[in-house]
């Protein structure tokens, strides 16, 4: 079986919020022994794993009190405003790598609550309950901004006041749009409603890709760490398009038993979280695998 045709994703690699902010953990690490930084860098173990070796140490929120003096790095999901008063209390430096998109959207959110609260209005985010991102959204609105994640909880929002209705990044776009209409034709006739579909094109752009590029191959080899909500999307289009699409962290998952015939070509993606050097020794994986069949 050594004539199969391997492919990397071209439309696959880290999305450009998290370059950004792995570029700048490597930037300090050159200079600091230590740096911290506010959850996982990225939601792929391996490239955690890989910083961690160079002097990266993922804390948690509360960690900030307990340490004194330190350099933290602000991942690309942003955080609230109660992240940036702790951290000047207890002399932390902080190395914001926010995403721009978000830091964008958060100031879009502060000034519709802003806006609102002079209208007994109120700012709902589509988006996941606890998610880093999210909540440094509805910090931007001292915390009274409504999430919501399905149309169960859409259905409880009061219908009687003002709306700004906003989108977390990442989040699917067809959702997004049945909750505006549904919102749009609810809210009470007369009173300010205004949606905004922020969910980050890096993310949707790739859907369609992740397709085309599936439906191209006999098989598709998705890599992503397990905790990445991107990747459930982009995955669940692979195999969409291709039922012989598979999951795996490493090169390590992959099945011996997957790379029957007939195999002309397999195809090898990943989330925007997963590093392309990854992407790269699954690679050379599936060739051993494939010269040794
Ligand atoms: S998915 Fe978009 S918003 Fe999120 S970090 Fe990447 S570029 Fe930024």
């Amino acid at each position: 079986m050594s004539s199969v045709i391997i492919e990397i994703d071209p439309a696959s690699g880290f999305c450009f919020g998290v370059a950004k902010a792995v570029e700048a953990a490597e930037t300090q690490l050159k200079e600091n022994e230590k740096l911290y930084s506010l959850g996982d860098i990225v939601h792929n173990d391996m490239e955690v794993e890989r910083l961690k070796a160079k002097g990266l140490n993922a804390i948690s929120n509360n960690d900030l009190f307990n340490l004194d003096k330190k350099t933290v790095l602000i991942r690309a999901h942003g955080e609230p405003p109660s992240t940036y008063q702790k951290a000047k209390e207890k002399g932390h430096t902080i190395i914001d790598a926010t995403c721009p998109i978000v830091l964008k959207l958060q100031l879009r959110i502060k000034n519709s609550w802003m806006d609102l609260k002079t209208k007994n209005g109120q700012v709902v985010i589509y988006g996941k309950h606890g998610h880093a991102e999210v909540i440094g959204l509805v910090g931007q609105t001292n915390n009274e901004a409504i999430v919501v994640e399905s149309m169960e909880e859409v259905m409880k929002i009061d219908l009687n006041k003002p709306t700004h209705f906003y989108a977390q990044t990442t989040k699917g776009i067809d959702e997004f749009d049945r909750i505006a209409t549904y919102l749009k034709e609810n809210i009470k006739p007369g009173l300010e409603f205004k949606s905004f579909d922020t969910i980050c094109r890096q993310v949707a752009c790739r859907l369609p890709k992740v397709m085309h590029f599936a439906k191209n191959h006999d098989m598709m080899i998705f890599v992503a760490g397990k905790k990445s909500s991107n990747a459930k999307m982009l995955f669940a289009k692979c195999l969409g398009a291709n039922q012989r699409s598979y999951m795996v962290s490493n090169g390590n998952e992959l099945n011996k038993a997957w790379f029957v015939q007939p195999l002309k070509s397999v195809g090898v993606s990943g989330a925007t979280s997963t590093p392309p050097w990854l992407l790269e020794q699954v690679v050379q994986n599936i060739k051993t695998i494939i010269k040794n069949k």
